[in-house]
């Protein structure tokens, strides 16, 4: 059978956005001016990314069961995300999200990890079957990492490629990066990582290298605006992104990733799948929300036509 496909095994959560005037104090009760409820979570967020521009696209999660879990999966579905190897837990809502933004845009959250941390190893067993379906096996860092390291060895094993986005930025064991081949974390993530501070072009690079030294195969930097950075063992390439009028940077790195799996998983070799995961991360940027900012093919391809010219990498 032709593998050609993205796993993502990873969180899902539902992001309830409160706007107010001001912030309550202690004790105090305030009347807000909206309420919305938006399907997030990193692991989601990048499923969707893929499922939309027409990857086949698996999600192996943890929900609870409640009236989130309802919303989160219709979302998911309607996006095309396959989740058969979805599995749920009756004592732990589904991850949540507390938002709450004043007028100036600032914002207070709480995070309710809840199902998101319930996803185990065993729970990656269990969707053992469809490692050897996929090409692409997508992680992040909100779900336990013993789950995040077994995804990885299945991924292995079954002769799938592994994608760590290393986010929210966490410490990882020596083990993880010898079991990754491709790192995608974002300057702050690389700092963390390395110890290296990302101030520059040539800040990024050692970090990269960094990484490659720790025994990843490829990193992939993320640089906001300014594009992403190859560091593979062939040297070091910039790309940068299509300048956009940046309207909402919510899940921009979701975007990315989910793109950049997509991307790989049809065969593309990095000079085009980074330039094309630029392009898709560009275009969530001028969009509102996370999983509605994502594009289809047809709102991806009218976006390219008007970006041509800076698309090409630079070698340095
Ligand atoms: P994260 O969202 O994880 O912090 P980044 O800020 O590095 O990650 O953004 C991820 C990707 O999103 C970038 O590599 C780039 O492709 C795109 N991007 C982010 N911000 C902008 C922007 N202002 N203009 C154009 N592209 C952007």
């Amino acid at each position: 059978m032709k593998r050609n496909g993205v796993l993502v095994a990873g969180s899902a959560n539902i992001d309830l956005v409160v706007k107010t005037e001001r912030f309550p104090k202690e004790g105090e009760t305030v009347f807000g001016g909206s309420f919305g409820m938006f399907p997030g979570g990193k692991g989601a967020n990048q499923a969707v990314a893929c499922a939309k521009l027409g990857g086949r696209t698996f999600f192996v999660g943890k929900m609870g069961r409640d009236i989130f879990r309802d919303t989160l999966m219709a979302s998911m579905r309607r996006n095309g995300v396959d989740l058969r190897y979805l599995s749920f837990d009756g004592d732990e809502s589904t991850g949540i999200g507390l938002i709450t933004l004043d007028h100036s845009g600032q914002n207070e959250i709480v995070v309710v990890s809840g199902s998101n941390m319930k996803l185990l190893p065993i729970d990656i067993n269990r969707a053992r079957q469809v490692f050897s379906r996929v090409n692409i096996v997508l992680l992040q860092l909100e779900v336990p990492l013993p789950t995040v390291a077994r995804a990885a060895a299945l991924a292995k094993s079954s002769g799938a490629l592994v994608i760590l986005n290393p986010a929210p930025a966490k410490k990882l064991p020596a083990s993880m990066f010898r079991a990754v081949d491709i790192i995608t974390p974002n300057e702050t993530e690389a700092e963390l990582l390395t110890g290296v501070r990302v101030r520059s072009t040539e800040s990024a690079a050692r970090a990269g290298r960094k990484l490659l030294n720790a025994g990843v195969g490829t990193v992939i930097m993320t640089l906001g605006a300014k594009g992403a950075m190859l560091v593979s063992p062939d040297g070091v390439r910039r790309f940068p992104a299509p300048r956009v009028k940046a309207v909402d940077t919510t899940a921009a790195g979701d975007a990315f990733n989910g793109a950049l799996a997509f991307a790989i998983a049809s065969g593309r070799r990095f000079d085009e799948a980074i330039p094309f995961a630029n392009s898709v991360a560009a275009f969530s940027v001028t969009r509102m929300g996370a999983q509605s900012s994502m594009p289809g093919p047809r709102e991806l391809r009218t976006f390219l036509k008007s970006q041509l010219p800076r698309q090409s990498g630079t070698n340095q």
